[in-house]
């Protein structure tokens, strides 16, 4: 059982006095972590305390920030294996993917202290009496409110980010994984200097209540509802919102693909991680001459998922990360097979304890049902007979999401076209994950707004100050 504890102002177990949560494992209900909640007052004084060091942060040499978050990473990776135990504890994450996404997390650490002290900005000759340059510098105060599906890559990409750059954090993590947050920050904190990075625990409302501070940047990596009660928030104090919300990608299967290939690529598109993953493939459109043997082979591939508790060897598909998740996911099944879609396995709620659900196909989808269109966040593939590729690109873009797609095709031409018309942050031709290390992602619409990965996310979290420079009395330098 973890016992979790805020950080403020440089003091651990400081706060908490709104109420306490516990956490429970999704596998099997027991209670896995205690975590206090933050006051909105609470809420205020961390950020004030928090302003308190930015301009020592500030000030502090590129080179030695980065030296820093060289050490923040060794010890996130001494960690490793208690962080994942307990993302698998709290999400139910099977255990090699929770180790994967902190092995992740550390890379993207080591990324940004290499990158952040060689970053620099234009300079331009206006003449032999004028110079003008551009340097960016540190926003100041940033909150990072991160959600449970992915809890540490996520996590450190915002806080590496936001620090290397000379920002001061404080980190909100998901109260369904408040003890990953915790020991995330133990780990990042053991290398800075007190108060750079603090840490405050709860639910919903102590974002809101971070969101609605004195900060400079509210990053938020969840789900639409919340990305945009805290635009609005951002709106009204003048603070930057960096989003990263959720989607609803299209898998587009082209005629002439191998079908059984195929259909590997879209049972790992959408089971992994049990389909809580934000580029999870959420809707499939099949062209009509593969598409029953693809439906065949992803049912099998489906059904050969080893499913179970993600702290026991071997599995592949834990549960969802609660019951109230479950039901949504269940309710988007049961309501497109009311309207006329056919579950080919799985769609079941299964006996016993935990928040499992099976791997599930549904077949004779339609565009227009909600399975298809909204954001399930479930192990569930459903399935769209198209009669073109042209018709496949149409559905594909007509969503109002636009995180990310994937075509499988082996035309080049199709593979252009998909990358000019989709209207997605990113496209993927012939793989449904993977892509280069540090590879950014800009997602648009209700997805949401700025670079949340990648060199690019450095960008967001300083602004460029241009300076002129003019020789005095209008004479030379
Ligand atoms: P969520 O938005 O409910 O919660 C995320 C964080 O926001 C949590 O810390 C939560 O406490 C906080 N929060 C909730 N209500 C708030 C409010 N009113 N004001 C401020 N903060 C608030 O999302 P979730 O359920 O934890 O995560 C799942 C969602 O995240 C999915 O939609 C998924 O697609 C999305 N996601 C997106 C990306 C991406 O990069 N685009 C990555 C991972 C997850």
């Amino acid at each position: 059982m973890y016992t979790v504890s805020q950080l403020i102002g440089g003091v651990w177990g400081a706060g908490g006095t709104g109420g306490e949560l516990v956490v429970r494992d999704p596998a099997d209900g027991s209670p896995v972590s205690t975590v206090p909640v933050a006051t909105a007052d609470e809420v205020g004084k961390a950020v004030e305390a928090a302003r308190g060091m930015a301009a020592d942060w500030a000030a502090t040499a590129p080179a030695e920030r980065a030296a820093a978050l060289h050490r923040a990473a060794d010890a996130v990776e001494a960690t490793t294996e208690e962080l994942a135990a307990a993302v698998t504890a709290e999400m139910g994450k099977p255990l090699a993917d929770a180790r994967g996404g902190v092995e992740a997390g550390v890379g993207t650490l080591r990324q940004y202290a290499e990158l952040a002290p060689l970053r620099g900005g234009r300079t331009l000759l206006g003449g032999a009496d004028a110079i003008d340059f551009m340097t960016p510098q540190p926003r100041g105060v940033v909150a990072a409110i991160t959600p449970w599906n992915d809890p540490v890559a996520v996590a450190c990409g915002l806080l590496g980010a936001a620090l290397v750059t000379g920002n001061v954090v404080l980190h909100k993590p998901s109260e369904r994984t408040p003890a990953t947050g915790w020991l995330l920050a133990r780990a990042l904190d053991s290398a800075l200097p007190p108060g750079v990075l603090s840490l405050l625990t709860g639910g919903g409302e102590v974002g809101a209540a971070l969101a609605a501070g004195d900060v400079d940047v509210v990053a938020h990596v969840g789900s639409t509802a919340t990305g945009r009660s805290i635009a609005a928030a951002a709106a009204r104090t003048g603070a930057k919102a960096l989003l990263e919300n959720g989607g609803s990608d299209p898998l587009v299967v082209d005629a002439g693909v191998d079908p059984i290939w195929a259909a590997e690529q879209a049972a790992l598109g959408s089971f992994a991680n049990a389909g809580q993953i934000c580029v999870a493939v959420e809707r499939i459109y099949v062209h009509r001459d593969v598409a029953e043997d693809f439906a065949d082979a992803l049912v099998r591939r489906a059904e050969a998922l080893r499913t179970g508790p993600g702290r026991a060897p071997g599995t592949e598909l834990g549960p969802l990360v609660d019951r109230r998740h479950r039901d949504h996911v269940h309710g988007q099944v049961t309501a497109a097979v009311a309207d006329g879609a056919r579950v080919r396995t799985g769609g079941a709620l299964p006996d016993g304890p935990g928040a499992f659900y099976p791997a599930t196909v549904v077949t004779d989808c339609r565009h227009d049902m909600a399975l298809v269109r909204e954001e399930t966040f479930g192990p569930v593939a459903p399935v769209v007979v198209v009669d073109s590729f042209s018709e496949a690109l149409r559905c594909a873009a007509d969503s109002p999401y636009g995180l990310a797609a994937t075509v499988l095709t082996a035309s080049m031409s199709h593979a252009h076209r998909a990358w000019r018309e989709l209207p997605v942050g990113t496209v993927k031709v012939n793989a449904v994950f993977g892509g280069a290390p540090g590879g950014a992602a800009q997602p648009r619409r209700a997805s949401g707004q700025g670079f949340g990965y990648g060199p690019e996310l450095l960008d967001e979290f300083t602004a460029t100050k241009a300076v002129h420079l003019q020789a005095p009395g209008g004479g030379h330098w």
